[in-house]
Protein backbone atom coordinates (compact mmCIF):
# COMPACT_ATOMS: atom_id res chain seq x y z
CA UNK A 1 0.00 0.00 0.00
CA UNK A 2 1.47 3.43 -0.55
CA UNK A 3 2.31 5.09 2.76
CA UNK A 4 -0.51 7.03 4.89
CA UNK A 5 -0.73 8.69 7.69
CA UNK A 6 -1.23 7.44 11.29
CA UNK A 7 -2.65 9.19 14.72
CA UNK A 8 -1.68 6.65 17.34
CA UNK A 9 -3.35 6.84 21.46
CA UNK A 10 -0.46 5.63 23.74
CA UNK A 11 -1.06 4.51 27.22
CA UNK A 12 0.33 3.24 30.12
CA UNK A 13 -0.42 2.91 34.23
CA UNK A 14 2.02 -0.07 34.99
CA UNK A 15 5.48 -0.28 35.51
CA UNK A 16 7.06 -2.97 33.08
CA UNK A 17 10.37 -3.72 32.20
CA UNK A 18 11.27 -0.68 31.06
CA UNK A 19 10.54 1.20 33.81
CA UNK A 20 7.57 3.65 34.63
CA UNK A 21 4.80 4.29 32.37
CA UNK A 22 6.63 7.07 31.13
CA UNK A 23 9.27 4.68 29.90
CA UNK A 24 6.76 2.31 28.56
CA UNK A 25 5.24 4.74 26.32
CA UNK A 26 8.72 6.44 24.85
CA UNK A 27 10.09 2.46 24.49
CA UNK A 28 6.61 1.65 22.89
CA UNK A 29 7.33 4.95 20.16
CA UNK A 30 10.79 3.57 19.93
CA UNK A 31 9.25 0.03 19.18
CA UNK A 32 6.35 1.28 16.28
CA UNK A 33 9.02 3.61 14.48
CA UNK A 34 7.93 5.54 11.00
CA UNK A 35 7.00 8.27 13.76
CA UNK A 36 7.28 12.03 12.55
CA UNK A 37 5.70 13.91 15.70
CA UNK A 38 4.92 13.09 19.24
CA UNK A 39 2.97 15.07 21.98
CA UNK A 40 4.47 15.05 25.00
CA UNK A 41 3.87 12.54 27.34
CA UNK A 42 1.04 13.64 29.77
CA UNK A 43 1.53 12.31 32.84
CA UNK A 44 -1.29 11.95 36.12
CA UNK A 45 -0.23 11.85 39.29
CA UNK A 46 -1.26 9.09 41.65
CA UNK A 47 -4.19 10.67 43.93
CA UNK A 48 -3.78 7.99 46.10
CA UNK A 49 -1.90 5.26 47.47
CA UNK A 50 -3.86 2.78 45.66
CA UNK A 51 -4.57 4.82 42.37
CA UNK A 52 -2.07 4.28 39.47
CA UNK A 53 -0.35 7.10 37.31
CA UNK A 54 -0.72 7.39 34.14
CA UNK A 55 0.79 8.32 30.83
CA UNK A 56 -0.59 9.07 27.87
CA UNK A 57 0.65 10.30 23.94
CA UNK A 58 -0.26 10.63 20.96
CA UNK A 59 2.04 10.41 17.81
CA UNK A 60 1.68 10.46 14.19
CA UNK A 61 3.43 8.03 11.95
CA UNK A 62 4.10 6.97 8.22
CA UNK A 63 3.42 3.61 7.46
CA UNK A 64 2.71 1.40 4.25
CA UNK A 65 0.66 -0.65 6.20
CA UNK A 66 -2.97 -0.86 5.62
CA UNK A 67 -4.60 -0.02 9.23
CA UNK A 68 -5.99 -3.94 9.65
CA UNK A 69 -2.11 -4.71 9.21
CA UNK A 70 -1.07 -1.50 11.55
CA UNK A 71 -3.63 -3.37 14.20
CA UNK A 72 -1.84 -6.68 14.33
CA UNK A 73 1.87 -5.12 14.29
CA UNK A 74 0.72 -3.15 17.39
CA UNK A 75 -1.01 -6.13 19.32
CA UNK A 76 2.51 -7.98 18.86
CA UNK A 77 3.96 -5.25 20.48
CA UNK A 78 1.85 -4.75 22.95
CA UNK A 79 2.59 -8.39 24.13
CA UNK A 80 6.04 -8.30 23.74
CA UNK A 81 5.18 -5.47 25.88
CA UNK A 82 4.39 -7.96 28.46
CA UNK A 83 0.40 -7.11 28.22
CA UNK A 84 -1.90 -10.37 28.91
CA UNK A 85 -5.60 -11.06 27.53
CA UNK A 86 -8.21 -9.58 30.02
CA UNK A 87 -6.87 -6.52 31.17
CA UNK A 88 -9.28 -3.84 29.74
CA UNK A 89 -9.45 -0.72 31.50
CA UNK A 90 -7.27 -2.45 34.22
CA UNK A 91 -3.42 -1.84 34.69
CA UNK A 92 -1.27 -2.44 31.51
CA UNK A 93 2.03 -2.08 30.73
CA UNK A 94 0.93 -0.64 27.38
CA UNK A 95 -2.31 -0.12 25.13
CA UNK A 96 -1.82 1.32 21.51
CA UNK A 97 -4.76 2.20 19.81
CA UNK A 98 -5.57 3.66 16.07
CA UNK A 99 -7.25 6.75 16.57
CA UNK A 100 -6.82 8.58 13.30
CA UNK A 101 -6.26 7.64 9.48
CA UNK A 102 -5.61 9.95 6.48
CA UNK A 103 -7.34 7.32 4.44
CA UNK A 104 -10.34 9.03 6.04
CA UNK A 105 -12.89 5.79 8.15
CA UNK A 106 -11.96 1.83 8.03
CA UNK A 107 -13.85 -1.15 9.13
CA UNK A 108 -12.00 -4.08 9.68
CA UNK A 109 -13.11 -7.43 11.66
CA UNK A 110 -11.35 -6.39 14.55
CA UNK A 111 -10.92 -2.46 14.23
CA UNK A 112 -13.37 0.86 13.65
CA UNK A 113 -11.00 3.65 12.74
CA UNK A 114 -11.54 6.80 13.45
CA UNK A 115 -11.53 5.41 17.53
CA UNK A 116 -14.87 5.28 19.04
CA UNK A 117 -14.48 7.32 21.78
CA UNK A 118 -11.64 9.56 21.00
CA UNK A 119 -14.03 12.43 20.53
CA UNK A 120 -15.06 12.28 24.21
CA UNK A 121 -11.46 11.77 26.15
CA UNK A 122 -9.46 14.57 26.87
CA UNK A 123 -6.29 12.33 27.75
CA UNK A 124 -6.23 11.89 24.20
CA UNK A 125 -7.30 14.99 22.47
CA UNK A 126 -5.02 17.21 24.56
CA UNK A 127 -1.67 15.55 23.16
CA UNK A 128 -3.64 15.58 19.90
CA UNK A 129 -3.98 19.13 19.69
CA UNK A 130 0.06 19.58 20.28
CA UNK A 131 0.51 17.58 16.64
CA UNK A 132 -2.84 17.52 15.22
CA UNK A 133 -4.97 20.53 16.05
CA UNK A 134 -5.89 21.03 12.35
CA UNK A 135 -6.56 17.25 11.73
CA UNK A 136 -10.32 16.80 10.61
CA UNK A 137 -12.55 13.93 12.07
CA UNK A 138 -13.94 12.01 8.74
CA UNK A 139 -17.33 11.41 10.59
CA UNK A 140 -18.53 14.52 12.10
CA UNK A 141 -15.88 17.10 10.09
CA UNK A 142 -14.67 18.66 13.33
CA UNK A 143 -11.23 19.37 13.72
CA UNK A 144 -9.35 18.45 17.09
CA UNK A 145 -8.94 21.88 18.30
CA UNK A 146 -13.02 22.15 18.16
CA UNK A 147 -13.40 18.39 19.89
CA UNK A 148 -11.03 19.59 22.45
CA UNK A 149 -12.83 22.37 23.23
CA UNK A 150 -16.22 21.11 23.49
CA UNK A 151 -14.88 18.36 25.90
CA UNK A 152 -13.52 21.29 27.95
CA UNK A 153 -17.19 23.14 27.84
CA UNK A 154 -18.70 20.29 29.38
CA UNK A 155 -16.47 19.40 32.22
CA UNK A 156 -14.29 22.91 32.82
CA UNK A 157 -11.93 21.37 35.60
CA UNK A 158 -11.01 17.86 33.37
P1 LIG B 1 -10.89 1.41 24.30
O1 LIG B 1 -10.98 0.81 22.91
O2 LIG B 1 -12.21 1.88 24.84
O3 LIG B 1 -9.81 2.46 24.43
P2 LIG B 1 -9.12 -0.59 25.31
O4 LIG B 1 -8.10 0.09 24.46
O5 LIG B 1 -8.79 -0.79 26.75
O6 LIG B 1 -10.50 0.21 25.26
P3 LIG B 1 -8.56 -3.16 24.25
O7 LIG B 1 -8.78 -4.32 25.15
O8 LIG B 1 -7.14 -2.66 24.11
O9 LIG B 1 -9.52 -1.97 24.69
O10 LIG B 1 -9.06 -3.45 22.78
C1 LIG B 1 -10.20 -4.19 22.52
C2 LIG B 1 -10.29 -4.39 20.99
O11 LIG B 1 -10.66 -3.19 20.34
C3 LIG B 1 -8.99 -4.78 20.32
O12 LIG B 1 -8.77 -6.16 20.37
C4 LIG B 1 -9.17 -4.27 18.89
O13 LIG B 1 -9.38 -5.34 17.99
C5 LIG B 1 -10.42 -3.41 18.97
N1 LIG B 1 -10.34 -2.13 18.28
C6 LIG B 1 -11.36 -1.61 17.54
N2 LIG B 1 -11.04 -0.42 17.05
C7 LIG B 1 -9.76 -0.14 17.48
C8 LIG B 1 -8.88 0.95 17.26
N3 LIG B 1 -9.24 2.01 16.52
N4 LIG B 1 -7.63 0.88 17.82
C9 LIG B 1 -7.28 -0.20 18.56
N5 LIG B 1 -8.08 -1.28 18.81
C10 LIG B 1 -9.32 -1.25 18.27
CA1 LIG C 1 -7.56 2.39 24.65
CA1 LIG D 1 -6.58 -0.75 22.96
Amino acid sequence: MPVTSYILALGSNRRGRHGSPCCEVQAALAAIGGVRATSRIHETAPLGPSIRRFANAVAWIDSDETPDALLRRLKRIERAFGRRRGQRWGARVIDLDIVLWSGGCWRGPDLIVPHLHYRTRRFVLAPLAEIAAGWRDPVTGRRTRMLLHAVDRRRPCA
